[in-house]
């Protein structure tokens, strides 16, 4: 009999492990919940993971089985475990996280001690890292050999009789939550990702910048799956079988829309591929540069930028989305992330963290990789990208209407005022907005001397 051990991949279908092991079966699955471990994970992501081990035990029950949830550390659970229940393996899919590549490590090592075989499989990504390059000068060498790459079907969920058959009393607690989550599980992925297929992913390419389509049709414009893939509850072979199936059924202009969804999987894949070579990525400079960047110690302005309060609209628009949902759409993300590596010159490991603080759909290797990408510390092939926010607001927000729901105070100012708002002298701020922030820093200035300090660590000046 297998054990098989649920990280982060909260689903039945398509689930690599797991129907690795019922095929083997009979299987017991395991939950291990451990409160040392979970306090790596940011407390929303927690509560919205937490609610993804309740929906998943839920989904075992009603197929007669259940989710055996026990408490401490996996290395001491899992052969306890075993031992009780006479298992002789235990399978998990692999995880490339640091904390969760040792934490695996002690696994094995407390597997080995106890006689019990361990088997992992590749199953947060389509293709396997181990089989590309180790090292891809940028994105489009890297999709060119990742595309090439088969990608398997889904894996169907295990039949009941592949599962033994026994109640478990123990659950985990669903701690409270200071934001809104989105429903946990993969019915409710599964729901979300259909009403976009049935709609959005039409018009994907068009839509994906569009920030005012953003606040009117947010789950249309974008897909907003990003919450349910960090947390493993739906599958990535499912999500590419579908649109594919979509991509395939249709021609010209939606055809067109219906590829870029599925390239924009790849920047995922690719990032995963990263973390895999370089497991310091969220810690340590991707791409080594002559010189040592110096970067400000600015405290106030961090706190600033985190507060959403730099006078910069989009991004203040951008900081309170994150506070008020635990979600950034991706443009301001980038125009954030820039901002503060940029026009503030602050370390990006400190919006790192801070993003991993407060994301639901916190991912470590897309937040490392982003960040380092934005950072111009990482695969972007552009040696000093500097986003400009307010080119940024004036091309993907004209009407401020993204800006004007998440920051009240512009809410009467005519939308070309918040458009140039950095621009505008002192005098016509106060009179518009009075309770709106000045700029943390001038635009131009703020824009030279992250040039000026990048140039330097490039050994251009
Ligand atoms: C600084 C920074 C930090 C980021 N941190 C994270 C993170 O922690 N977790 C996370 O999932 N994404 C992260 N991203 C990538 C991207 O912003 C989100 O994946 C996207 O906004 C999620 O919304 P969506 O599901 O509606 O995306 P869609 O536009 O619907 O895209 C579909 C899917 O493609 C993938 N994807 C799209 N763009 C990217 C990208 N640039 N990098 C990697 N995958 C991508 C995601 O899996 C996403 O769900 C980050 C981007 C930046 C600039």
């Amino acid at each position: 009999m297998h054990l098989f051990w649920h990280q982060r991949d909260l689903r039945l279908r398509d689930n690599r492990g797991l129907h690795a092991a019922a095929s083997d079966g009979p299987v017991v699955p395991v939950f291990v919940y451990d409160t040392d471990f979970l306090e790596h994970v940011g407390p929303r992501q927690r509560a919205f993971f937490l609610r993804g081990v309740r929906s998943l035990q839920r989904s075992y029950r009603e197929g007669g089985s259940d989710l055996l949830v026990r408490t401490g550390a996996a290395s001491e659970v899992l052969p306890e475990v075993a031992d009780e229940l006479d298992a002789d393996t235990v399978v998990y899919n692999e995880h490339y996280r640091p904390a969760r590549r040792a934490r695996q490590q002690r696994v094995e090592t407390a597997c080995d001690r106890a006689g019990l075989d361990t088997i992992t499989e590749t199953d947060l990504v389509l293709v396997d890292p181990g089989r590309l390059d180790d090292r891809y000068p940028n994105h489009s060498q890297f999709h060119n050999d990742w595309q090439a790459v088969p990608k398997s079907a889904p894996y169907p969920a295990p039949e009941g009789s592949e599962l033994l058959t026994f109640d478990s009393s123990e659950t985990v607690p669903v701690p409270d939550c200071d934001i809104d989550l989105p429903d946990a599980g993969y019915r409710a992925a599964r729901e979300r990702y259909d009403a976009f297929l049935d709609e959005g992913i039409y018009s994907y390419n068009d839509t994906r910048d569009d920030l005012p389509a953003a606040v009117e049709r947010p789950t249309r414009a974008v897909s907003r799956m990003s919450p349910y893939v960090a947390a493993g509850m739906i599958g990535l072979r499912e999500l590419w079988r579908d649109a594919t199936a979509v991509h395939d059924a249709v021609d010209g202009h939606e055809r067109r829309n219906v590829r870029k969804y599925r390239y924009e999987l790849s920047w995922r894949e690719q990032n995963y591929h990263l973390l895999y070579y370089n497991p310091d990525l969220p810690t340590e400079n991707y791409k080594s540069l002559p010189n040592a960047i110096e970067w400000r110690d600015a405290p106030e302005d961090f706190e600033t930028w985190k507060r959403g309060e730099t006078g910069y609209p989009l991004v203040d628009a951008g900081m309170r989305q994150l506070r008020e949902e635990g979600y950034v759409h991706n443009r301001p993300r980038q125009v954030v992330a820039s901002f503060l590596t940029k026009h503030l010159l602050v370390d990006w490991r400190k919006g790192r963290r801070h993003f991993a603080a407060q994301l639901v759909d916190h991912d470590p290797a897309s937040n490392a990789g982003n960040w380092q990408w934005i950072a111009s510390t990482g695969t972007d092939s552009v040696d000093v990208r500097i986003f400009d926010p307010v080119s940024q607001l004036s091309k993907y927000d004209d009407g401020a209407r993204f800006v004007k729901a998440y920051v009240p105070e512009l809410a009467d100012v005519p939308a070309d005022k918040v458009v140039d708002w950095p621009t505008l002298s002192a005098e016509e701020r106060d009179r518009l907005a009075p309770a709106y922030p000045d700029p943390v820093v001038d635009r131009n200035e703020g824009y030279e001397r992250a040039q000026r300090v990048f140039e330097q660590a490039l050994g251009k000046r």
